[in-house]
């Protein structure tokens, strides 16, 4: 596999050739069931409820450096499980991993990781591709994203399949990743939190992450984006539910073509990670812009709306710089900021 040293090359370069590609992240799977296999140092579950020889001496970084884990660590650790363990009960929604996502993960998503297709599906099952970030030293990463409400959706209810399709990308699903960040960071999270659709992990991870913060890494993040708003996600979960509905067991499978995964990857546009948090934001801030330019159309044009106006100082009339800052940002010009204090001041 050749080094990718730029995640954003041409489609067709990182995305390699689909036919086969079920084989590598079948590989990949062997190859961490192995190491996992033979990993020294795992605090298993039985050790975090109590039954730990203080003689293995396992180390943490909980509290920020590393050091030999203590019988208080154990209660934070049992701590933090129960704190996953109530927020997930069964499946994850793709909003939901957004939001719970940490921003190192969102920057690393919005940055590198640029593209994401649906390599291939079973049922609720699908397989997405996606680019290795610049210092990986795979060209390409798999995640299974695993739909838990496919059996409803594929049941031909009121629903046509594109509204069943549309629906089913909003209910809770399954995720796995074959990168190390998936693996080390947060396969344990998703093991206890029921939205695991890989390889369990039953290790604490009490050097990379004790305190069990973030959710998804940055593939997951980019393909979750996907899932979430993309038409050629929504195009290929409606093939798949038509294909299933024409089975008597809702049974489908549904392979993307080369062609048709490169062309998805070429045209579509790549979407901003963002949490609902910086949605609201951005509505508010869209919100507020529309109400100002239409302030601005309906004011009473000023009489002379002359050289004079526009060569006036907007901070002279009667907004103060922060008013004008903001303005600005919101995308106005000197000339509309300076009409909306001429109609202000009538
Ligand atoms: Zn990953």
């Amino acid at each position: 596999m050749a080094t990718n040293q730029n995640g954003g090359r041409s489609a067709g370069s990182w995305m390699g050739k689909l036919y086969g590609s079920a084989t590598e992240a079948k590989e990949a799977a062997a190859f961490d069931k192995a190491r996992r296999a033979v990993a020294q140092n795992i605090l298993n579950p039985k050790e975090v409820v109590g039954e730990y020889d203080a003689g293995r001496v396992l180390m943490t970084t909980l509290g920020g450096e590393v050091r030999p884990i203590s019988a208080d660590d154990l209660a934070v650790f049992r701590q933090n499980i129960r704190t996953v363990q109530r927020h997930f009960k069964g499946g994850i929604r793709a909003r939901q991993v957004l939001d719970m996502s940490l921003p190192v993960d969102r920057e690393r998503a919005q940055r590198e990781i640029r593209m994401a297709v649906p390599a291939s599906a079973s049922n609720g099952r699908v397989r997405f591709v996606t680019n290795a970030g610049p210092d990986s030293n795979v060209s390409r990463h798999h995640v299974a994203v695993e739909f838990m409400s496919y059996g409803a959706a594929a049941s031909a209810g009121a629903k046509n399949p594109k509204q069943a399709a549309n629906w089913l990308r909003k209910q809770p699903l399954k995720f796995d990743c074959d990168c190390g960040r998936h693996t080390y960071w947060f396969r344990y999270i998703s093991t206890i939190g029921s939205f695991n659709a890989g390889r369990a992990e039953t290790g604490f991870p009490k050097i990379r992450n004790p305190n069990l913060h973030g959710v998804g890494c940055k593939h997951v993040l980019r393909v979750m984006a996907e899932i979430e708003s993309s038409g050629t996600v929504l195009l290929f979960l409606t093939r798949l539910l038509e294909r299933a509905r024409n089975s008597d067991e809702n049974k489908a499978v549904l392979r993307q073509t080369q062609k048709e995964a490169e062309e998805a990857a070429k045209k579509g546009r790549v979407r901003d990670i963002k949490t609902t948090e910086d949605r609201r934001k951005a509505a508010a801030i869209a919100r507020e812009r529309r109400a100002l330019q239409d302030a601005i159309s309906k004011a009473p044009k000023p009489k002379k709306l002359t050289a004079a106006t526009r060569r006036a100082k907007p901070s002279a009339a009667g907004f103060n710089a922060a008013q004008i800052a903001l303005f600005k940002s919101m995308g106005l010009s000197d000339e509309q900021i300076a009409l909306a204090a001429a109609a202000g001041s009538k």
